[in-house]
C-alpha cells in the first residue's frame, strides 16, 4: 500500500548514506540535499558521525523516529535494519535500492519475502528492492540523474526497470518534458506498476492531478488490475502511454489450432492496451513523444496545418501524417489570399503553409492567427522552424510561446536545429514548452495518439447465454478436444448459430439425414483433428449413391469413428477463435478465413468480455473489412450478426474458463446469416 509517509515524509534516513557520490547511498543523499527536502534528514553509517554535512548515526538504534528509510546497504543487512526501523523507529515507508534479492537467487527471495511481511505488518509501503527510487514534489528519492523539472501537471512515470527509467527521463528532459513523479518499482516485492497505477487512480482529481501517465513494463503480472485502473483513469480524463517490451517471443507454441498460432501473449498485451485506451509505444523516443503530445491541447479533428520555413521537413511530415490517417487539407479562399498578402513573395498557403527561409516572427504570428481563427478546416498546427545558423531566432520562439498561451487549437513546435539554435531552444523549453525535434517521429506519434480508441465502458453488456447448460457440458467434459455433440450443446447454449448437422454411424442413418434436410450435403470424418488434411471432408454431395460410397471411404480413414452429416451452406468464410492466456483471461480473435488468415495473418483481437461496439471495432479494423462490407457488387457479410457472434463467443469463454482454445473455422456468412460449419473446442482443467 502507498501511505503518507512514503508520499510526504516528515523525516528520511539514508541507511548506508556515503560521502562517495559515485555510490547509490552517496548520490541519493546528494539528490535529497540538492532537492531541498523540507523535513529532517538523517544518515546511518557505522563509520561516520557526519556524511555530506548531515548527521550520521553509527548505530541505527540511536536514530530518532523516522518516517521513511532509504536502504542502500547489502541485501543481507536489510532484514535487521527493516525490523529495527519498523519496531523501534515508527518507520512505515521504505525505498530499498540494493540488489541481491529475488532477482538473484532463492536466498535473496527469502530475504525479500521476510522484509515484505514485516512492512505489511504495519501497513507500510515498500518501493523496490533493486530500483532507482521514487521522486515526487516532496523529495528527490532517486540515486540517479538527471533530476527532471518537477511540475504537478507534468508526467507521472512508473517504470519496471531502473536503468530504463533513467534513459526515458533523459529522452523526456531533452524535449522539455516535465514530471510530477517517477516511480521505479524494481522487483515489485510489495508494489508493482499495477499498484502504483491503482494509487494514482484512487487519488486522481481531474484538473488537479497530473493528467498524463507513462509506463515502462516488462511483465504484466496483474492484467485485470492494470486494465481496471488504466481505463478508469482515462475515463476520468487522464491520458496514458506505455511501452511493454518483450513482445517478440515466438508465440506459436505447439499450437494445433489457428487461434493458438495467432494468439501470442503479445497479442493479449495489445488487446489489453486497446481495451484500456492506452497508447502503446515501441520505444523510449516514441513514449516521450506521445507524452509530449499529451501535454498539448487535445487534437479534436484530423486536419493539420503544417507551417514551415523549409520544404523538406514539411514534405516528410505530410507523408507521415497522411500515411498515418491524418489530413493536411487544402487551404484556399479569400482569407487564404489575405494571409498570402502578408507573406514574402514566393510563399504559399495551400498547406503546407511555407513562408520561406526568410520568414519572420511577425509573419508566423499572422499564419498562426489565421489557422486559429479563419480556417475552419484546421484542427491543429505543426510549426517547423529551425535555422541555417545565420541569425538568432529568439523572436520566433518567443512569439510561438505567446501564441501557444492563447490558441485553442494545439500548436506543436518542431524545432529541428538542435545545434544551430541550441540556446534559443533551451530558452523556449525553460518556459515550460516542449520541442519535437524530429517531424517524422512526431507525425507518427500524433497519428498513433489520434487513432487510439477510447477505453472500454466500466460495465460491459454481455449477451444472454444459458450458463447452467454450458456448465453442465463443461463439468462433464474431460481434458482435450470435446465431441461434436458436446460442441453443438455449447454453441446452442451460447446462442451461436451453427450448421444443421448430425453424427451418424451407418450408411442408412446418413441417408435418413439427407432425406430430412435435402441435398446437397457435406460429409466429414469424426475423430481426426484436421479433417481436410486427411481427405476427410466431402462437399456438395448430391445423391444417395454418393452418400453411401463416401460413407464407406470416410470410415476407413485413420482415427475415424463416425461420420458427421451437414447441410451445405454458402457465403464468405470467416474465422472466430478464442484462447486462454495466462492471467489475461481469454482473448477472442476474428478475421476472414482461408488465405486471409493463413497468408496475410489478418486478424483482430480483444479480451473477453467484449461489448457489441468493441466487436464492431474489431471487424472494422480488419484489412479485409471491405470484403465483409461487400465490394463491387459482391454480397457482403451481415456485420451486426457477426459482431453478435463475437460477443457470444466472449461470453461463452467467460462462463467456461476451462475452454483453453476454440476455433470456429470457418463460419459461412452472407447478408442474412453467419453460420459456423466447423468448430473445435479444447478443454484444459487445472
Ligand atoms: P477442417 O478444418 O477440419 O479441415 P472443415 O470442416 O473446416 O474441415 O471443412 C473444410 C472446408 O470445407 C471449410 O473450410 C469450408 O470451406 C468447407 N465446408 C465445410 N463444411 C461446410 C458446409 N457445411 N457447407 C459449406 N462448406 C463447408
Ligand atoms: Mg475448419
Amino acid at each position: 500500500m502507498i501511505n503518507k509517509k512514503l508520499l510526504n515524509p516528515k523525516s528520511i534516513v539514508v541507511v548506508g548514506g556515503s560521502d562517495d557520490v559515485y555510490k547509490p547511498g552517496g548520490k541519493i543523499l546528494k539528490n535529497l540535499i540538492a532537492g531541498n527536502f523540507k523535513g529532517d534528514l538523517y544518515v546511518s553509517n557505522p563509520k561516520a558521525d557526519e556524511v555530506q554535512g548531515i548527521k550520521s548515526y553509527k548505530n541505527l538504534a540511536d536514530l530518532p523516529q523516522t518516517d521513511l528509510a532509504v536502504l542502500a546497504i547489502p541485501a543481507r543487512f536489510c532484514v535487521d535494519a527493516v525490523n529495527l526501523l519498523v519496531d523501534k523507529k515508527g518507520t512505515e515507508a521504505f525505498i530499498i535500492l540494493s540488489a541481491g534479492f529475488s532477482e538473484e537467487n532463492k536466498e535473496g527471495a527469502k530475504i525479500e519475502a521476510a522484509i515484505v511481511d514485516k512492512i505489511n505488518s504495519v501497513n507500510g509501503s515498500l518501493i523496490g528492492p533493486n530500483c532507482v527510487g521514487l521522486l515526487n514534489e516532496n523529495y528527490n528519492g532517486i540515486f540517479t540523474t538527471p533530476i527532471p523539472r518537477l511540475d504537478s501537471k507534468g508526467v507521472d512515470f512508473i517504470s519496471g526497470s531502473g536503468a530504463t527509467a533513467v534513459f526515458i527521463i533523459e529522452s523526456g528532459v531533452s524535449k522539455g518534458l516535465s514530471f510530477s513523479s517517477v516511480w521505479s518499482v524494481g522487483n515489485s516485492a510489495q508494489m508493482g506498476v499495477e499498484e502504483v497505477l491503482e494509487h494514482l487512480d484512487n487519488t486522481y482529481v481531474h484538473g488537479v492531478s497530473s493528467p498524463v501517465k507513462i509506463l515502462y513494463v516488462e511483465n504484466i503480472d496483474k492484467p485485470e488490475m492494470l486494465l481496471k485502473h488504466a481505463s478508469s483513469l482515462i475515463r476520468k480524463g487522464c491520458k496514458i502511454a506505455a511501452v511493454k517490451s518483450g513482445g517478440s517471443e515466438a508465440g506459436s507454441r505447439a499450437a494445433s489450432s489457428h487461434t493458438g498460432a495467432l494468439a501470442s501473449s503479445d497479442v493479449a498485451v495489445e488487446a489489453l492496451f486497446r481495451k484500456a485506451g492506452i497508447v502503446r509505444c515501441n520505444g523510449r523516443e516514441e513514449l516521450t513523444t506521445v507524452a509530449s503530445i499529451f501535454m498539448h491541447a487535445e487534437l479534436k479533428g484530423k486536419n493539420i496545418a503544417i507551417v514551415t520555413h523549409a520544404g523538406g521537413p514539411a514534405v516528410m511530415l505530410t507523408d507521415a501524417l497522411s500515411n498515418g490517417g491524418l489530413e493536411i487539407p487544402h487551404i484556399e479562399g479569400e482569407k487564404a489570399d489575405a494571409l498570402l498578402e502578408k507573406l514574402f513573395p514566393g510563399s504559399s498557403v495551400g498547406n503546407p503553409i511555407d513562408f520561406l527561409a526568410t520568414g519572420t516572427a511577425e509573419q508566423l504570428g499572422h499564419i498562426i492567427d489565421a489557422c486559429e481563427n479563419d480556417f475552419d478546416n484546421i484542427d491543429g498546427m505543426a510549426v517547423i522552424f529551425g535555422s541555417p545558423g545565420l541569425f538568432p531566432v529568439y523572436d520566433v520562439y518567443d512569439l510561438l510561446d505567446e501564441k501557444m498561451k492563447t490558441s485553442k487549437k494545439p500548436i506543436y513546435p518542431v524545432l529541428p536545429s538542435i545545434v544551430n539554435v541550441k540556446d534559443e531552444i533551451e530558452k523556449f523549453v525553460a518556459k515550460g514548452r516542449i520541442n519535437f525535434p524530429d517531424e517524422v517521429v512526431f507525425g507518427n506519434a500524433l497519428c498513433k495518439v489520434f487513432h487510439t480508441p477510447k477505453p472500454q465502458p466500466e460495465t460491459i453488456e454481455m449477451p444472454e447465454i444459458d450458463v447452467p447448460r454450458i456448465r453442465k457440458v463443461i463439468d462433464n467434459a474431460d481434458n482435450g478436444y470435446i465431441s461434436p455433440e458436446q460442441i453443438t450443446e455449447l454453441l446452442d447454449a451460447a446462442g451461436i448459430s451453427h450448421s444443421n448437422d448430425r453424427v451418424v454411424n451407418t450408411e442408412d442413418e446418413a441417408v435418413v439425414f439427407c432425406n430430412e434436410f435435402g441435398y446437397p450435403v457435406v460429409m466429414k470424418v469424426v475423430g481426426p483433428v484436421h479433417k481436410s488434411d486427411v481427405g476427410g471432408v466431402v462437399l456438395n454431395v448430391k445423391d444417395e449413391a454418393t452418400v453411401r460410397k463416401e460413407f464407406q471411404r470416410l470410415m476407413k480413414i485413420k482415427d475415424t469413428y463416425a461420420v458427421q452429416m451437414f447441410e451445405m451452406y454458402f457465403g464468405q468464410e470467416i474465422f472466430i477463435g478464442a484462447k486462454r492466456e495466462d492471467k489475461f483471461g481469454h482473448m477472442v480473435l476474428c478475421g476472414l478465413g482461408g488465405i486471409f488468415i493463413e497468408v496475410l495473418k489478418d486478424v483482430q483481437s480483444s479480451l473477453a468480455p467484449i461489448s457489441k461496439d468493441e466487436a464492431h471495432g474489431m471487424i472494422q479494423r480488419l484489412r479485409s473489412y471491405g470484403i465483409i462490407k461487400g465490394v463491387r457488387g459482391q454480397e457482403g457479410v451481415n456485420q451486426d450478426i457477426l459482431a453478435e457472434q463475437i460477443t457470444r463467443i466472449a461470453a461463452l469463454v467467460k462462463a467456461a474458463p476451462e475452454i483453453f482454445e476454440m476455433d470456429l473455422n470457418p463460419l459461412l456468412g452472407n447478408s442474412k446469416e453467419v453460420v459456423a460449419v466447423d468448430a473445435r473446442i479444447r478443454i484444459e482443467k487445472d
